[in-house]
C-alpha cells in the first residue's frame, strides 16, 4: 500500500462534475477579479463561522498580516504568539514592524500556555494571536480574559482550525478577528492559494477590504496605501463547492484519529488528547516518539509518508536571530520539536489505511529489544 501524507486527488474526483462546472462557468462569465463567487463565498463563510464578516484574501499569510495592519499595530508594538507554529504566523506580525514575542506551549495540547501569557506582557503589548494548531483550538477563555484585563486584542490563527469548535462555539468567532487559510492541504483547500479574514468589527472588515485591494472601494480613488491581496475568484467558486462538505471532512478526520489512537495505544509514543472544552478537526495528527527519525524511515520503506510540524521552533530559526532569544527559551516547544512526527491524516484515511500505518508502525517496534522499548516509553513522556 502507498499511502500520502495527503490526497488531494481522492477528494477532487469525488466533486469533480461540480468543481469543474464552478471553475468553467467563472471563465464564462469573466469576472476574474473580484467577482461574483467572491462576495458569496465572503457571505457563507462568515455564516459559518458564526461572524458577520468574511473578507476574502489571497492567503493565510495575507489574512494575518491585514488583520495587524488593520488594527494600526507596527513599529514599537508587540504581539505575542507561540514559540511552535508555522512560520507564516510571526512573518504576518514582523512584516509589518511589530515584533513577536513568544511564549511556550501547554505540554497537553500543544497550544500557547495562556498561564505563561500574563509574564509576557510589556507597555508595548498590543495583541495576542493564539494559534489552534493542529486543529485543536485554543483555551480562549482564558485569553479573552487576560486581553480585557490588559486592554489588548486577540487575533486567532485559525489557519489550520477551519470548522473546530471551543466550547460549542466556532473557531473564527472568539476573539476581534481571525485569520483563515485555504492553501490546498488545509481542511478547506483551494486550488491554489487562499485566505480570508472573518469579524464582527464592520470597521475592520472594511478596513481590510481596502487594504486588500490597492486602498480603493472605488476604482482609481484610494484611501489608503493598500496591497493587492485579493481572493482569487476561481477559487471562491472552488470553496463554495467545498464548503457544504467541511463538517463531513473534519468528521472524517475525527474517526481516523479515534482509530489511530485505538491501534496505537500501549505502544511507546505518545498520540494527541483532545481537550475537554475542544472539538478538535485534526488538520495534523502529531505524536511524539524517541529517536523518530528512525520510524520515519521504517514508515517510508513501508509507502507511507510522514511529516513533521514543525522541526525548528520559531526562536531557533536564522529568520528570527534578531529578537535576541536562545536554545533553552522555551522548554517545551524544544523538546517536542525533537520528538514530534505527524502521521497521514486526511478524510478519505480509511479504517484499513489507519490499520495499515498502525500496523507499520507495531512492526517497528516488535523488531526491538524490550529495553529499548521501555526505554523510549519513558522518554516519550
Ligand atoms: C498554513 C498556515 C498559515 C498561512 O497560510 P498560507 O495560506 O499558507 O499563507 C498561517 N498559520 C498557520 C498556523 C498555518 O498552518
Amino acid at each position: 500500500m502507498n499511502i500520502p501524507f495527503v490526497d488531494l486527488q481522492t477528494q477532487y474526483q469525488s466533486l469533480k462534475p461540480e468543481l469543474d462546472a464552478a471553475v468553467l462557468a467563472v471563465m464564462q462569465r469573466g469576472d476574474f477579479v473580484l467577482g461574483g463567487a467572491v462576495a458569496e463565498f465572503e457571505r457563507v463563510f462568515a455564516d459559518y463561522c458564526g461572524a458577520k464578516y468574511a473578507v476574502g484574501v489571497d492567503s493565510g499569510y495575507s489574512a494575518l498580516e491585514l488583520i495587524v495592519r488593520a488594527y494600526g499595530i507596527g513599529p514599537g508594538d508587540e504581539v505575542i504568539t507561540a514559540a511552535n507554529t508555522f512560520i507564516a504566523t510571526t512573518l504576518a506580525i514582523s512584516n509589518t514592524g511589530a515584533t513577536p514575542v513568544l511564549v511556550d506551549i501547554d505540554p497537553e495540547t500543544y497550544n500557547i500556555d495562556p498561564a505563561k501569557i500574563a509574564a509576557a506582557i510589556t507597555p508595548r503589548t498590543k495583541a495576542i494571536m493564539p494559534v489552534h494548531l493542529y486543529g485543536q483550538p485554543v483555551d480562549m477563555d482564558p485569553i479573552l480574559a487576560i486581553a480585557r484585563k490588559h486592554g489588548l486584542r486577540v487575533f486567532e490563527d485559525a489557519a489550520q482550525g477551519a470548522g473546530a469548535r471551543y466550547k460549542g462555539r466556532m473557531v473564527g468567532s472568539l476573539g476581534d478577528a481571525a485569520g483563515f487559510s485555504f492553501y490546498p492541504g488545509k481542511n478547506l483547500g483551494a486550488y491554489g492559494d487562499g485566505g480570508a479574514v472573518v469579524t464582527n468589527d464592520a470597521a475592520i472588515a472594511e478596513k481590510v477590504r481596502l487594504l486588500r485591494n490597492i486602498g480603493q472601494k472605488v476604482k482609481y480613488y484610494h484611501e489608503v496605501k493598500g496591497f493587492n491581496h485579493r481572493l482569487d475568484t476561481m477559487q471562491a467558486a472552488v470553496l463554495l463547492v467545498k464548503l457544504p462538505h467541511l463538517d463531513g471532512w473534519n468528521a472524517e478526520r475525527r474517526r481516523a484519529a479515534a482509530a489511530y489512537a485505538d491501534l496505537l495505544a500501549g505502544l511507546p509514543l505518545v498520540t494527541p488528547t483532545t481537550a475537554g472544552y475542544a472539538e478538535h478537526i485534526f488538520h495534523l495528527y502529531v505524536v511524539r516518539v524517541h529517536n523518530r527519525e528512525a520510524l520515519m524511515e521504517h514508515l517510508k520503506e513501508r509507502g507511507i509518508a510522514s511529516g513533521l510540524h514543525y522541526p525548528i521552533p520559531i526562536h531557533l530559526q536564522p529568520a528570527y536571530s534578531e529578537l535576541g532569544y536562545k536554545q533553552g527559551d522555551f522548554p517545551i516547544t524544544e523538546a517536542y520539536a525533537e520528538t514530534i512526527l505527524s502521521l497521514p491524516i486526511f478524510p478519505e484515511l480509511d479504517d484499513d489505511k489507519v490499520a495499515y500505518v498502525a500496523g507499520a508502525i507495531h512492526d517497528y517496534f516488535a523488531a526491538q529489544p524490550e529495553a529499548k522499548r521501555l526505554a523510549q516509553a519513558v522518554a516519550a513522556d
